[in-house]
């Protein structure tokens, strides 16, 4: 399989090549020349699959560039009991009316993101090592994302991880979290300044190409398809668990924020899995819910961005839609470069033609969007009538899920996060603390190793050239 730019570049790069980067050269981002397609045959022999061997059946369609035998080593040391919880990794519990919560948070930060991340933190170290070459990892993180990526990097042969992040200010459980790694290529930088002053400084450094490349920067973004390949295996796991045969319709419910993990659904549709509908929900940032209703998709300032209880769906705009767009326009990379490389800089976003909007219900894509109240509501109402706790992600999705449902056609809603990360929101709907997965009892006790460092530039990098050496 090879890959190419959705703005137009068509040098063929194998999957290891792009592994390790983040946009393609001329701004796009990569997908694969084609989608390769499952048939019922196909569907009926992996049914009965443990994950990790689904995990390899589905890769391997898209990798030919890692042997065989190592691609599959890699899965099954990456999908297992001891770091999912379960030898089902992603277990379906069924609430009512056909709605079942499709459980992706079990790993070792409590949110669906370690699903991909511990993939490709093994990818990584495999493929340093093959080249030879080390991997300062450099990010901005308010929660999630940096907190999968260090638990997936910690130990890591050839790989060292600098994670900023505003000083005082993440949720008490999630400083604890990662504060307390103790990995000596796990670098905790806590900023004196806000998270935006956190992501200025690594796109000041990252723009510094000569720094970039003298230090070995990379990145671990939303936007690297390893990640959303990894993704497109639980929607494979879900569909097997939620019916009994293969051409059974089911729809798909997911908390939006960057498009990454819908964006793998529409991967799993675009291979022939019967997905009906893929439904996209989103908080009071509702980028993604105006364009499915409307066809225009306007990025927002940050004067716009609204602080929410479910602050990883918190974005002005969705890193990887331009994937999604992309197929929508019959793969069209010109009409793509124009929209994502002229109208999104110049005037903010972009409004599609009426016809190129209507392809958008071929493509199963409905949206919603929901507020605290109602995600709290959510949250409430599912504890009192299931005694199944929610994060408020995860209430988001059900709460849209619920709008969208249709009889006779289950809906797999996606659990992104556990309540225990939020516990201020728990307290609020439920009046009691969330429930916390054993282990995890000690946490905000532990000894903590982070680095407090001004918001400048010099500081971090800085800080950077003189913990490389070891
Ligand atoms: C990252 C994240 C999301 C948003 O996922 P995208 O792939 O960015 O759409 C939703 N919920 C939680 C808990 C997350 O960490």
């Amino acid at each position: 399989m090879k890959y190419l730019s959705t703005r137009g570049d068509t040098t063929p790069r194998g999957f290891a090549d792009i592994l390790l980067e983040g946009l393609a050269p001329d701004g796009g981002l990569y997908l694969p020349m084609h989608y390769p397609q499952v048939d019922g045959a196909t569907l009926a022999r992996w049914r009965g699959l443990p994950y990790a061997e689904l995990a390899f059946e589905i890769l391997s369609l898209y990798v030919d560039d890692i042997p065989a035998a190592d691609l599959h080593a890699l899965v099954r040391k990456t999908y297992t009991r001891e770091v999912f919880g379960t030898d089902a990794i992603v277990p379906l519990r069924r609430l009512d009316d056909g709605i079942a919560i499709e459980a992706l948070s079990n790993g070792p930060t409590l949110a669906f993101k370690d699903m991909a991340m511990q993939l490709l933190g093994h990818l990584f170290e495999y493929e340093l090592a093959r080249r030879g070459q080390q991997l300062n990892i450099l990010g901005a993180t308010s929660g999630d994302t940096g907190s999968a990526a260090e638990y997936a990097m910690r130990g890591k042969r050839g790989i060292r991880v600098f994670m900023l992040s505003p000083h005082g200010r993440m949720s008490p459980f999630q400083q604890a979290q990662m504060f307390s790694l103790q990995d000596g290529n796990i670098h905790n930088l806590a900023i004196e300044g806000v998270f935006d002053d956190c992501q200025d400084i690594v796109k000041a450094v990252s723009a510094d190409l000569e720094f970039k490349r003298r230090w070995s920067i990379g990145t671990v973004n939303s936007i690297n398809w390893a990640r959303l390949l990894a993704q497109v295996v639980y929607y494979f796991a879900g569909y097997f668990q939620a019916t009994r045969s293969d051409d059974e319709p089911v729809s798909f419910a997911v908390p939006s924020g960057n498009f990454g993990n819908i964006c793998a659904g529409h991967v799993a549709r675009m291979m022939g899995l019967p997905i009906r509908r893929l439904v996209c929900a989103t908080n009071e940032n509702d980028v993604l819910d105006e364009f499915f209703r409307t066809g225009t998709y306007r990025v927002r300032a940050s004067a716009e961005t609204f602080e929410t209880s479910s602050p990883s769906m918190d974005i002005s705009k969705a890193s990887n839609f331009e994937r999604f767009v992309f197929d929508l326009l019959g793969r069209d990379a010109a009409r793509t470069a124009a929209l994502f490389g002229v109208e999104v800089p110049t005037r903010g976003g972009f409004t599609l033609t009426a016809a190129e909007f209507a392809r958008v219900r071929e493509f199963g894509f409905v949206s919603g969007r929901s507020t605290h109240a109602e995600r709290v509501a959510t949250i409430r109402d599912t504890w009192q009538r299931h005694r199944v706790m929610i994060d408020p992600h995860t209430a988001d999705g059900l709460k849209v899920a619920r709008e969208h449902r249709e009889p006779g056609v289950p809906t797999i809603v996606l659990e992104t996060a556990l309540p225990a990360k939020f516990a201020a929101t728990i307290r609020e709907a439920l009046g009691r603390e969330p429930e916390r997965p054993p282990g995890l009892e000690g946490l905000e006790a532990l000894p903590r190793r982070f680095t407090v460092l001004p918001a400048r530039v010099d500081a971090v990098k800085h800080y950077i050239e003189t913990h490389c050496g070891a």
